[in-house]
């Protein structure tokens, strides 16, 4: 069980083109705030701390770990904050349509929590590079039929697999069920499916393959992953 401090910890956003601060302020929005680690610190000056540069290389370790261009994902010094409802939220990571990743540092951030957030932002990551080849292929295609069995109501059924995901579902505003590979943020102004699954991704990372967790979410986290790679492959 995690602490309320860890919990709160564990906000996150992200983002892809110009909906990007849209997306990090939906996610970061059902997250109570941190408090500036060092707010009278300039990102020149934190970027230099041992504990930063530490930090850092530990995230570069995790993302070759996870098979992923190390290139490609960042710590950043920048503490993105924004006020919501007269209460001010932190985001800790996003993820852009480029593949880039950006995780933001925070003193307090363990290294297991860092490999928990990369993970969330990386499926993410995958869950958009699928969504892509299904949109650009025709109804009646392979990734079509083979996701065909993930109907709209078939995973709100299910809701989700963590609080965070959970409240993408409570904060869902769409008329219907929201559907896979839709633009779930413009339809119902949350993204209970695509914030699901990356949640899957971090809690296979946090307790390994043996976690229990809903087993319709874990086919179609990991139907995804397998696209993911042939795509990748090709
Ligand atoms: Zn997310």
């Amino acid at each position: 069980m995690r602490s309320r401090l860890e919990a709160r910890l564990q906000s996150e956003g992200r983002g892809f083109g110009a909906l990007s601060i849209l997306r990090c302020w939906l996610g970061a929005a059902l997250r109570t705030a941190l408090a500036a680690a060092a707010p009278d610190q300039t990102a020149r000056e934190i970027e230099n701390l041992s504990h930063f540069l530490k930090k850092q290389e530990t995230l570069q370790r995790l993302a070759r770990a996870f098979g992923y261009d190390a290139s490609k994902v960042t710590l950043s010094p920048q503490t993105k904050t924004f006020d919501y409802l007269g209460q001010s939220f932190t985001s800790e990571g996003q993820s852009f349509a480029n593949g880039c990743i950006e995780i933001y540092y925070d003193p307090q951030m363990s290294d297991a929590r860092l490999g928990c957030c990369l993970a969330h932002e990386l499926q993410h990551v995958r869950y958009f590079l699928v969504r892509d080849a299904y949109c650009a292929e025709p109804a009646d295609g392979p990734l079509h039929r083979r996701f065909a069995k993930y109907a709209p109501e078939a995973l709100a059924a299910q809701r989700g697999v963590s609080n965070y995901s959970n409240e993408h579902w409570d904060a869902w505003k769409g008329g219907a069920p929201p559907t896979l590979f839709s633009f779930e943020l413009e339809e119902g102004g949350s993204e209970p499916i695509n914030e699901t699954i990356a949640e899957v991704a971090k809690a296979l990372y946090n307790w390994g393959p043996d976690v229990r967790i809903n087993p319709l979410w874990r086919e179609l986290h990991d139907a995804i992953n397998e696209e993911y790679t042939a795509l990748h492959r090709g």
